[in-house]
């Protein structure tokens, strides 16, 4: 056994091509200790297999079918051992064209069944081409033997316990033999049939096979060099962050950074494992350490934007001096599953936003019955195009003076709504959407960028 155990994971954009999935087996080979390596499907590839599901015209269906299988075939012809693995590839899109084309009805079982040929076929290129880099013998295994999950389809939850089991079953003694390439994101039941994690579930599958192996380390390999004080699309002058404790890159994937799924911290907070994030395109630009503990305990460590917010507004003169008023509400929104992710309070009415993102799950869940339902007993307003804007960093409740230059660096702004004092790691408020990169590039300038220089 080696002395440290790493769980290394290689995004979409890292196994874009041969190129990109050559440059992370460079970065495998380097390391001896990175013995679990967790793919992302070839970049694009889940949102054609989305599409796949969405079509209804077995033409375009081909169409798009053609498409992913050229992709694989073409990355296979750079392998020394074309012929073999293509034949494999070609096994799994011959049953992708079988599964597409003869499903009779849409389901979300089929939608998690479709996608996950995405990761299959990225992980049998991908662990070719670490054996053909490395020269050593790659084991390629089955996610789903390990990776049990509940049965809600296209969002299931992981089933730890089942999880740390299997490994310790299949997916340990494969690496006291060598390393082994396993597909992120794919899941399966209890039962076999195939689940997945969510769109962009591949950090937290990683996660949770480090978890289940006890690893020392996470590697998150992706398109950015660091985890960024903000987005540097937005400010150019953003830098990499070099350490961050794990409550705050909680905070940050919550509110909006993109750089990790939001669920990746929960497993190494659990496990104490260290996570690094860094790019499969320049890997010798230093990246970002996630820690329990960092040296430094910045104020203001980041600040994230998170576009694409629906605020509600619920009024009642019934609230005044009443109880029950807020389990009512919240009752209400809990059965037709609607997540909440801000709550203001004043004695007669409450403010909550909802994301309302492309990607947001169950973003659809608030509709006209849940508006008539609240409305029978509250007054309902809604507002949209908001963005959330996170100042991420510590002791933000405690600390004196805080508000003062953060609101006035809004002054011309018109704030909807603020959360602060609630966790000692954020302070968010709401703006105009129109307004939002602006207030960012003020407070980056006034917070990080000038209190650095
Ligand atoms: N391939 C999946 C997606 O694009 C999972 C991932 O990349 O993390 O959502
Ligand atoms: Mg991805």
């Amino acid at each position: 056994m080696p002395d440290l155990i790493k769980t290394a994971k290689f995004g979409g954009t890292s196994m874009a091509d041969f190129l990109a999935m050559t440059r992370c087996a460079q970065i495998v080979k380097k390391d001896p200790d990175k013995k679990v390596l967790v793919v992302s499907a070839t970049s694009g590839t889940t949102n054609l297999l989305t599409q796949l599901f969405d079509s209804t015209c077995a033409d375009e269906k081909r169409g798009i079918l053609k498409q992913i299988r050229e992709r694989h075939l073409t990355i296979a012809k750079s392998l020394d051992r074309e012929a073999e693995i293509s034949v494999k590839l070609i096994n799994l899109l011959d049953e992708l064209d079988e599964v597409s084309l003869s499903a009779k009805t849409v389901t979300p079982q089929l939608k998690d069944k479709l996608l996950s040929f995405g990761e299959m076929l990225s992980s049998t290129i991908f662990a070719e081409v670490v054996s053909q880099v490395t020269g050593e013998e790659v084991y390629w295994l089955d996610a789903r033997e390990v990776m049990i999950t509940d049965h809600h389809h296209t969002a299931a939850e992981p089933d730890i316990e089942a999880i740390a089991e299997k490994a310790e079953e299949v997916l340990l003694p494969l690496i006291s033999e060598g390393r082994v390439v396993t597909q992120g994101f794919i899941g399966s039941t209890k039962n076999g049939r195939t689940t997945t994690l969510g769109r962009g579930g591949s950090d937290y599958s990683a996660a949770l096979f480090a978890e289940a192996i006890n690893a020392d380390v996470l590697e998150i390999w992706t398109d950015v060099t660091a985890v960024y004080t903000t987005d540097p699309r937005i400010v150019p002058d953003a830098r990499p962050i070099t350490e961050i404790s794990f409550d705050e890159a909680a905070e940050l994937s919550v509110f909006g950074a993109k750089v990790l799924h939001p669920a990746t911290m929960v497993p190494a907070v659990r496990k104490n494992i260290r996570v690094y994030v860094g790019s499969s395109i320049q890997p010798e630009k230093p990246g970002t350490w996630i820690l329990k503990e960092t040296r430094s305990h910045p104020v203001i460590r980041a600040i994230s934007l998170r576009r694409d917010q629906t605020l509600i507004t619920v009024h009642s003169l019934d609230m005044l001096h009443q109880h029950g008023f807020l389990a009512r509400l919240f009752r209400v929104l809990s059965k037709h599953k609607i997540s909440v992710d801000l709550v203001t309070t004043s004695e007669v009415s409450v403010s909550l936003t909802l994301d309302t993102g492309a990607n947001a799950p169950g973003r659809e869940n608030f509709n006209e019955e849940v508006r008539k339902e609240l409305s029978e007993f509250c007054q309902v307003e809604i507002e949209n195009n908001l963005s959330l804007i996170a100042l991420v960093g510590n002791n933000l409740h405690t600390t004196s003076g805080l508000s003062g230059p953060v609101f006035g660096a809004l002054e011309d702004i018109n704030v909807r709504l603020i959360c602060h004092g609630a966790s000692s790691h954020n302070l968010c408020f709401l703006v105009d959407s129109k307004s939002a990169e602006g207030v960012v590039q003020v407070l980056h300038k006034k917070f990080i960028t000038d209190r650095i220089k």
